[in-house]
């Protein structure tokens, strides 16, 4: 349901779009993976006014935007739509002030803390762009993914015909905005983002009086000693070579300082970037679980559940280098190898799934004048490194050129395939 009958007389929609005005809309108003149901509208408002057949609902709130023009390869360009359960503390004057309810039914402050809406207004100006430019032929298949911070998003855009329906893409191509300076490109051939694992594990033991611990099976003691013991996955059993994280982001048990609780709760986010890696890592998680349910005498194995997985981000070589050399082209952008990041992202999925070859860059969205004094590659990674980054209450790009570079980022890289 979308008012488009006078869309091109709506200011900033149209010919008149304004990126930044768009911007701090989306900014202003984020929502959770899967009820990205306003964000949803205003995407499929601008396709629709830039010229697109429009079909919303794919994979739940997900949108698609198609262009077709003559005989020519297909490029599928990718936004993620959806914000996090963050408090806004940045200060600006569009900050969010939203909440929401999450699907356990607490409410939780909303905030895009990671930047997906500089994702979805970069390809609502690129979409418009590459519909006004009358330079190539071929088929557009503008993709706004929702749900990609629980790892689902795209996996469900899959599941609900994505590629049957629009077509195979012969490119998968899309950016992150990142703590680097406005006017910097990052693109990491090879594994660039990290396979992410989310899991939870429940340990049992057995309950009682706090001042009678000959009666109980203390599960406290079980999880903080596991939580120590997982520290060790890293550091004894992969290689100095590999690549690997174990964190322990969420430690649930008991309810009082005098009652020895039933069980205990761990969540736990792993990240890798080699599929043996990964295996390694996961069966060591679920041995040291078990064996510290042994060591406490317990007769109940625990539960060890994935909750969230998927695969590492590989930017195919030729691809990334095809897109690389055409970012150079444009004047007073710098292109830059940032190395891989245990940051994960679910647009691989896209691409493993079409069989098409992904290219999935970083766009620098922080105030370039802040890099004012840094002379080499060494020198900006270590102010990248004091500046608030992607999930942070303080993530705050900069709009302006931010925008301006990752519309002309996608435009140039989707025209580099584009007949
Ligand atoms: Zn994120
Ligand atoms: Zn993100």
């Amino acid at each position: 349901m979308m008012a488009h009958d006078n869309d091109s007389a709506r200011p900033g929609v149209g010919p008149d779009f304004d990126a930044i005005d768009t911007y701090r809309d989306l900014h202003s108003h984020p929502e959770l993976a899967f009820n990205e149901v306003r964000t949803a509208q205003v995407v499929a408002t601008h396709l629709e006014a830039a010229g697109y057949a429009v079909t919303t609902g794919v994979g739940g709130t997900g949108v698609v935007g198609v262009l077709e023009r003559g005989e020519g390869p297909t490029v599928l360009l990718r936004a993620d739509m959806d914000a996090l359960p963050v408090a806004e503390d940045t200060g600006l004057d569009y900050a969010s002030t939203q909440s929401a309810t999450r699907p356990d039914g607490t409410t939780t402050p909303v905030m895009h803390a990671c930047g997906h809406d500089v994702h979805t207004t970069c390809l609502i100006g690129a979409a418009y762009a590459l519909a006004a430019d009358t330079s190539w032929q071929g088929k557009i298949l503008a993709v706004f993914q929702p749900a990609e911070e629980v790892g689902k998003g795209a996996r469900a855009m899959v599941a609900d015909g994505l590629f049957d329906r629009f077509g195979k893409p012969d490119v998968v191509l899309g950016q992150h905005v990142a703590p680097l300076p406005a006017g910097v490109l990052g693109v990491r051939p090879g594994p660039a983002f990290a396979a992410s694992d989310a899991m939870r594990i429940t340990l049992y033991g057995k309950g009682g009086h706090g001042s009678r611990p000959e009666t109980t099976q203390d599960p406290v003691v079980m999880a903080a000693s596991l939580v120590m013991r997982l520290q060790t996955i890293v550091s004894r059993t992969i290689a100095g070579s590999d690549t690997a994280v174990v964190t322990v982001g969420s430690m649930h048990a008991g309810t009082a300082h005098n009652i020895i609780p039933d069980d205990a709760t761990l969540q736990l986010s792993v990240r890798t970037f080699d599929p043996a890696v990964r295996d390694k890592v996961m069966a060591s998680i679920e041995r040291l679980a078990r064996a510290e349910t042994l060591a406490a005498g317990s007769e109940r194995e625990p539960d060890v559940t994935l909750i969230e997985s998927f695969p590492a981000v590989v930017n195919d070589a030729e691809a990334s280098k095809v897109v690389a050399d055409s970012f150079g082209t444009i004047p007073g952008l710098m292109v830059v190898d940032p190395g891989s990041v245990t940051g994960s992202e679910d647009v691989g999925i896209l691409a493993l799934e079409s069989g098409a070859p992904c290219v999935y860059w970083l766009l620098g969205g922080a105030d370039p004048t802040l890099f004012a004094g840094a002379s080499s590659i060494q020198g900006i990674a270590a102010i990248v490194g004091g500046l608030p980054s992607n999930h942070s209450p303080h993530f705050a790009p900069q709009p302006d050129p931010t925008l301006k570079v990752g519309i002309t980022a996608l435009v140039t890289a989707a025209k580099t395939w584009l007949a």
